[in-house]
């Protein structure tokens, strides 16, 4: 069975991607930390849809916790193949950087950064062994301008562009593509407290994007056709000037 790995997709843009997989044929393995109502929601609208997954209920930034439980599938689902990895799962916890604590800086790069050393390292393995597959990192827009009160996430979003370009090199001649999607203000849990009214001025669609916007970014580069499509990083926003 071909399977896809969504990071992050109980909720949000991760939940849109889980769809998409679903109607891109893979068996999607639908990651979360927490929510399990939600993280069963759609599991079942995949199953209703025809589609099949399952849950994998790991801590993307717990070294310990990806290895025992996302390694201990690889290691017992020797006939299955992870084609598409999407690491997606991501928080963000703003602070100025004055008053940033260890914790929020620890804990956004552990959840944004770390996580894409600890999950791809596992699956990379049977991705070159197999000679195919797709690798998409969920960055964004602050990773590669940087914004004020997230130097934080704006650090570990550009560390894994950094990241992806660099895995690109290392990984083009099995056939394996390694690329970034970049959202702007997408409507999700994560910027539900933003004042959308006044942010949407400054982009040129005057709207927020919604999650299965980005979800389609992420299908194309997921897609068998995108094989020459490798190192790059493509914005998801509306249009703001990056
Ligand atoms: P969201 O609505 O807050 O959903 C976050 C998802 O990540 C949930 O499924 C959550 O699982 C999961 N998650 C969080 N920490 C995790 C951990 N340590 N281990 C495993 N899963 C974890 O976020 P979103 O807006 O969809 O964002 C998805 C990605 O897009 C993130 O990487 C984010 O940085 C990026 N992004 C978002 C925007 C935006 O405007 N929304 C813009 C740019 C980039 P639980 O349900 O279990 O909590």
């Amino acid at each position: 069975m071909k399977c896809a790995l969504v990071t992050g997709g109980s909720r949000g843009i991760g939940k849109a991607i889980c769809m998409k997989m679903m109607a891109m044929g893979y068996h999607v393995l639908i990651n979360y930390r927490q929510n399990d109502v939600e993280a069963n929601n759609v599991l079942q609208e995949i199953t209703d849809n025809g589609g099949s997954a399952e849950l994998l209920k790991f801590d993307v930034a717990d070294k310990e916790e990806v290895q025992q439980i996302l390694g201990g599938w690889i290691d017992t689902n020797t006939d299955q193949q992870i084609e598409v990895l999407v690491n997606n799962a991501g928080i963000r916890d703003d602070s100025l950087l004055a008053w940033m604590t260890d914790e929020q800086w620890n804990g956004v790069m552990n959840t944004n950064l770390n996580s894409f050393f600890y999950t791809t390292r596992l699956v990379l393995n049977s991705m070159m062994m197999n000679r195919y597959g797709r690798i998409i990192n969920v960055v964004s827009l602050s990773g590669i301008k940087g914004m004020a009160g997230q130097t934080n996430y704006s650090a570990a979003k550009a560390g894994v562009i950094g990241a992806t370009k660099a895995l690109a090199q290392e990984v083009g001649r099995q056939g394996i593509t390694v690329n970034a999607v970049a959202p702007g203000f997408i409507k999700t849990d994560m910027t539900a407290n933003l004042d959308e009214k006044e942010l949407k001025t400054l982009i040129p669609l005057k709207r927020f994007g919604l999650p299965t916007e980005v979800a389609y970014a992420v299908g194309c580069l997921a897609a068998p056709e995108a094989a020459y499509i490798t190192g790059q990083v493509l914005s998801v926003n509306g249009g703001l000037y990056t």
